[in-house]
């Protein structure tokens, strides 16, 4: 069985105006004792683990997780490594900010087995950068995508936001030239939510902002999609597009195609079996828990503060709303058949036949895939929405025993 691993990696030197991620400003003096635990938690819970898995990919996402040096990345490589068999060609994220790379990290990151790196460019414009309260500007971004080719990485990201209050159509074609001036074979690119708890916020609900409404939005998203379609990206995801096909981000298809994984840090999530796990949010929280309580039950760490086992209506519900995602994989109707014991038409009849009708998804019989059409990828939201919280259909009450 083919496994990823997850690190949460919760610090940033200051927040953004749109984060409402678990991360933590000004608490950097922790790393070290942060990095500790990480290695505490990943001995406990892979000594615990069946011995019959591969670890194919890692990824370290937060925060920002290149505030974190080389070393601290090797004892964790290490850790792995003595308790886990890591396939040799495994694909190995680093999540950074233009503003915490230099010459030097990207060649130690490199170095120290990293072969993936994902930069938060988000926009070219500094009017954007301003509005989203970002502490990079380009020249950063320029010279951090040249180290970072110079250093060797095989895989570049960039992770661009559209939507953003008080950017034009023009002002996003622009941020999407330079990205593909820059030339990084994967392209993330989001639309921004001005979630509860933030900056932007405050300043939404004081009437000192205007969102972007929902039309110029979805214009962006199909400028975006017609676009990088043809400087010859492939939209293998409904936010996020490849050079081909080696480029796409082997992690994140693993969580799309409802695969296990591991979260190891402070509030990170798990997914094997049929259990999902999460741990405590706070970094204080966390790292106590990590070094006062002993191990608990695979796949749980000693720093989860809960556990779901789900029943298999349940799963099938989740499985359809991530998979569908993918937009060229789709769902294989086969595959589902063979993981749940029954047909996908004889337990969603209704949601299936409506976004036939509408246009919105489409069955390649002979790939045997189910999957959104162009338009679909445009209602994505609608689409998901339909196959989650459902009841029962009546007859397969068999399906919500665990
Ligand atoms: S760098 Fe990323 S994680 Fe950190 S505050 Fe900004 S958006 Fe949030």
């Amino acid at each position: 069985m083919e496994i990823s691993i997850y690190f949460h990696i919760p610090f940033c030197n200051r927040r953004c105006d749109y984060c409402d991620f678990n991360t933590y400003a000004g608490l950097e003096r922790q790393i070290p004792e942060y990095v500790k635990a990480l290695n505490r938690e990943l001995e406990m819970v892979l000594n615990n683990a069946p011995t019959d898995f591969k670890v194919t990919t890692i990824y370290f996402g937060g925060g920002t997780p290149s505030l974190l040096n080389s070393a601290d990345y090797a004892t964790l490589f290490t850790t792995i490594g003595n308790s886990a068999v890591v396939s040799p060609d495994a694909e190995i994220s680093l999540e950074a900010n233009p503003d915490s790379l230099s010459d030097e990290k990207i060649t130690a990151y490199r170095q120290v087995g990293f072969n993936r790196i994902s930069i938060g460019m988000q926009s070219a414009s500094r009017f954007d950068l301003k509005a989203l309260g970002r502490a990079h500007t380009n020249p950063s971004l320029l010279a951090s995508v040249d180290g970072c080719r110079r250093a060797g990485f095989q895989h570049i990201n960039l992770d661009l936001i559209f939507g953003i209050p008080g950017q034009t159509l023009e002002s996003w074609q622009r941020t999407l030239r330079l990205a593909l001036e820059l030339s990084a074979d994967h392209l993330s690119l989001y639309s921004l939510v001005i979630e509860e708890g933030t900056r932007l916020r405050r300043l939404y609900d004081k009437g000192l902002l205007v969102e972007v409404n929902d039309d110029l939005a979805a214009d962006m998203y199909e400028t975006a999609m017609e676009e990088l379609a043809q400087a010859g990206y492939s939209q293998y995801e409904i936010s996020n597009w490849a050079k081909n096909s080696d480029a796409r981000c082997r992690h994140n298809l693993q969580y799309w195609r409802y695969a296990p994984y591991l979260g190891f840090g402070a509030g990170a999530h798990g997914f094997w079996g049929s259990t999902r796990t999460e741990n405590l949010h706070t970094i204080q929280e966390y790292m106590q828990a990590v070094n006062l309580k002993s191990p608990a039950a695979f796949p749980a760490g000693c720093a989860c503060q809960s556990t779901i086992t789900m029943n298999r209506w349940e799963m099938m519900q989740e499985n359809l709303m991530v998979s569908l995602r993918l937009t060229e994989e789709g769902v294989s109707l086969s595959r589902f058949a063979e993981r749940y014991g029954v047909e996908l038409m004889e337990v969603f009849p209704h949601q299936l036949e409506k976004n036939l009708r509408e246009g919105l998804i489409e069955y390649d019989e002979e790939k045997d895939r189910l999957r959104l059409t162009y338009r679909g990828r445009l209602f994505g939201n609608r689409v998901f929405s339909q196959f989650v919280s459902n009841k029962v259909p009546k007859g397969y009450e068999h399906l919500l025993a665990q």
